[in-house]
């Protein structure tokens, strides 16, 4: 159980050794795989598990440097989580120079739009404000390849469920979608069945 044998590069193996993970924890040995192998993935877990790293890993390693348009969007529920994310996920991609990007309510505009016409592989924000962004034409997601719902309970709780959907609405179809939740209530259920391919289910 190493990091060695899930066929990473060899920059994001040395970012993993930077940042002092010697050894995958079980949520990273479950999902890292899975979500190399492409597969959706529905995923129950809490936070403090290193849920962040078991996505943040796979979507560094998929992300193509050379392409200019996002390919990555995480939807987190509050914007602390928000910055959170997009500093691990600058961590764990230091070495591919991946460029990740944290957009939340409550933060002018101009400031974020400038930030997304610089190139950014990994765009991570909270519901409202992406959909704002969609809307004003500051971000483009044509060349989305994968989409992340991080803490989807808390995100439905918060009455984010018609931003969820409109932004899902707007994506490519043809991308991997991984769900993460600390408990899978009804409506977190029904979203996962409405806008997931055939999701692998994993239980922490
Ligand atoms: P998270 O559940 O994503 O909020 O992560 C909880 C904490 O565990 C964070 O401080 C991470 O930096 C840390 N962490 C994540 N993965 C590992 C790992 N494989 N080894 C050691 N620490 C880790």
């Amino acid at each position: 159980n190493t990091f060695q044998s899930y066929n990473l590069s060899d920059d994001i193996l040395r970012a993993l050794e930077d940042l002092g993970y010697q050894q995958p924890t079980e949520v990273q040995s479950k999902v890292i795989p899975v979500a190399l192998s492409g597969k959706d993935l529905v995923v129950k877990s809490q936070t403090g598990s290193g849920k962040t790293a078991s996505f943040g890993i796979p979507l560094c390693e998929g992300v193509d440097w050379n392409e200019n348009k996002p390919q990555a969007l995480v939807l987190t529920p509050t914007r602390e989580l928000a910055v959170q994310v997009k500093e691990d996920i600058t961590n764990i991609g230091r070495f591919k120079r991946i460029k990740a990007t944290a957009v939340f309510g409550k933060q002018p505009f101009h400031i974020q739009t400038l930030e997304l016409k610089q190139k950014s592989h990994v765009v991570v924000g909270t519901p409202g404000r992406v959909l704002d962004h969609i809307q004003r034409g500051t971000l483009n997601l044509q060349r989305l390849k994968y989409l992340v719902i991080d803490e989807a309970d808390e995100m439905l709780n918060m009455g984010f469920i018609d931003q969820v959907e409109a932004i899902i609405n707007a994506l490519p179809k043809d991308r991997i979608t991984m769900l993460f939740s600390a408990t899978l209530p009804e409506d977190v259920d029904k979203l996962s069945r409405k806008y997931m391919n055939e999701p692998e289910h994993i239980e922490i």
